[in-house]
C-alpha cells in the first residue's frame, strides 16, 4: 500500500560516476574537453548547427537576448505564466517585459495570441516562447500561420524558453532547431539534470560567436583553445564586458550521462502521463491540459490541472489535503505580472485572463521518469477522494 509519492524523483544512475570520475582524473575541472562534447552531442541530438554550455538556462536567456541585441529601453513579449527568470534576463538587459496571455486549454502562446499582440505592439521585436510543461508552441502550423511565420513576417526574432521542452519535437523539427535561440535548463528537476546548467542553441553563426565569446568574459578565445592552440596560451584579448557563464567540465559529465537516456527518461514520463489522462478524464471539478501534438514529441517535464469553478475545495486546501495523504506538488506559476517587483514597476499591464484563471486552481501533480502505475493510481485516487 503506497503511503507517499514525491513531486519529482531524480535519475542518476547511468554513467554519471564514470565521467565525472574521468573528468577527476584528467585534472581539468573546469571547461574542457567534456564540455565540448557535451555541446557537440547535444547540437547533434537536436540537430541544431551550434550548442553552447553554460551554467544554467537563466545565463543562456540572458546571453541569447544580449546576442540578438535587446537594449535598453526596448521592450520584449514573454508569456506571465513561467518562472521568473524568463522575464529577469530582460531586466539584465535595460528592457522591459511585455506580458502575453496564453491559452487556457494548452497554456501557451497561440499564433492568435501572439497576432493580436504584434498588432498592438508593432513595435516590439523579440518574443521570448516558453513550451510550457514541455508541450511546444505552435511555431509552425500546417495550415495557416504558426508563431514562426507571424514572427518572420514581422521582422521578429525569437528567443525559445525550452527549459522544460528536451526532447521535443515540431513536425519532424526538434526544439533547439526552429527559433533563432532556444535555450535549455539542466536544473536538478528538469527532464534531464547536470545539477545547475544550460545549453544554448542557434543555427546563426554570429550568435554562436558572440554568445561563445559573452559567457567567458568577452574574451575571444576560450581557457580550453587557449591550452590546445598553438598560440601562446597567455594571449588573448577582450572585445567586450562579458559574463561568467561558462558550464565546468564536472557538471557537463553529468549531462553527458543523462543525454545518453534522454528519450528514456521522457518515456518513462510519457507512461505516467498516459495514466494519468487514463484516470483523470471526466472528473467535472477538473481541467486537464489538452495535448496538441504526439505523445512522442511531447517532453512531459510538468503534469498540471486546474480545478474550475465546479470544484467546492479551493487550490490551497487541496493541495494541503494532497500533503496530508503523501502527495508532493508544486505550482506553475503564481503569473510573473503579480509579483512585487513587476506589479509595482509596471502595474497591471493589461487583461490577461487565461493565465490568472489557471493560476488560481492549477496544481502541478508528481511525474518523473520511474512513476509506477502504482504511484499515478494512488495520485489519482486521492484527488478522486478529496473532490468527492
Ligand atoms: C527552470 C526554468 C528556467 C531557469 O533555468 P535555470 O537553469 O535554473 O536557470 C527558465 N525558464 C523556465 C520556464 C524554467 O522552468
Amino acid at each position: 500500500m503506497i503511503k507517499k509519492v514525491p513531486f519529482c524523483k531524480v535519475v542518476c544512475d547511468g554513467n554519471e560516476l564514470k565521467y565525472i570520475t574521468e573528468v577527476i582524473e584528467s585534472g581539468w575541472l573546469t571547461t574542457a574537453s567534456k564540455t565540448t562534447e557535451f555541446e557537440k552531442l547535444f547540437s547533434k541530438y537536436v540537430e541544431s548547427k551550434y550548442a553552447c554550455a553554460v551554467n544554467s538556462c537563466t545565463a543562456a536567456l540572458h546571453l541569447g537576448l544580449e546576442a540578438l541585441g535587446v537594449q535598453r529601453g526596448d521592450k520584449v513579449f514573454v508569456p506571465s505564466l513561467t518562472f521568473t527568470a524568463s522575464a529577469e534576463v530582460i531586466r539584465y538587459l535595460g528592457a522591459d517585459p511585455v506580458f502575453l496571455d496564453v491559452d487556457y486549454d494548452t497554456k501557451l502562446i497561440t499564433p492568435e495570441i501572439l497576432k493580436q499582440a504584434v498588432e498592438e505592439n508593432p513595435d516590439i521585436k523579440h518574443l521570448i516562447l516558453v513550451h510550457y510543461g514541455g508541450h511546444p508552441a505552435d511555431l509552425i502550423r500546417e495550415k495557416g500561420d504558426g508563431i514562426l511565420d507571424i514572427c518572420r513576417a514581422n521582422n521578429i526574432k525569437i528567443i525559445e524558453d525550452a527549459a522544460h521542452a528536451f526532447p521535443a519535437k515540431i513536425g519532424d523539427k526538434f526544439v533547439g532547431n526552429i527559433g533563432d535561440v532556444t535555450c535549455f535548463s539542466f536544473y536538478a528537476n528538469k527532464t534531464i539534470t547536470s545539477g545547475e546548467g544550460g545549453m544554448l542553441t542557434t543555427n546563426n553563426e554570429d550568435i554562436y560567436k558572440r554568445v561563445k565569446t559573452m559567457r567567458l568574459h568577452g574574451i575571444n578565445r576560450d581557457v580550453w583553445d587557449r591550452f590546445t592552440s598553438d598560440k601562446p596560451s597567455w594571449e588573448y584579448d577582450v572585445v567586450a564586458p562579458g559574463f561568467k557563464y561558462n558550464m565546468p567540465d564536472v557538471t557537463a559529465a553529468i549531462g553527458l550521462a543523462q543525454l545518453e537516456r534522454a528519450e528514456d527518461l521522457r518515456l518513462g514520463r510519457q507512461k505516467a502521463v498516459e495514466l494519468y489522462y487514463k484516470h483523470l478524464s471526466g472528473l467535472d471539478m477538473v481541467d486537464l491540459s489538452k495535448n496538441t501534438v504526439p505523445f512522442e514529441d511531447h517532453a512531459w517535464h510538468l503534469f498540471t490541472i486546474v480545478l474550475n469553478e465546479k470544484s467546492k475545495i479551493g487550490r490551497n486546501k487541496f493541495i494541503e489535503k494532497l500533503s496530508e495523504k503523501g502527495i508532493g506538488t508544486s505550482v506553475h506559476y503564481k503569473p510573473v505580472h503579480l509579483m512585487t517587483y513587476y506589479k509595482e514597476k509596471y502595474g497591471v499591464q493589461s487583461a490577461l485572463s487565461n493565465t490568472e484563471k489557471i493560476w488560481n486552481g492549477t496544481v502541478t501533480l508528481p511525474l518523473f521518469p520511474s512513476m509506477t502505475e502504482e504511484e499515478v493510481i494512488y495520485v489519482c485516487d486521492t484527488i478522486k477522494e478529496i473532490l468527492k
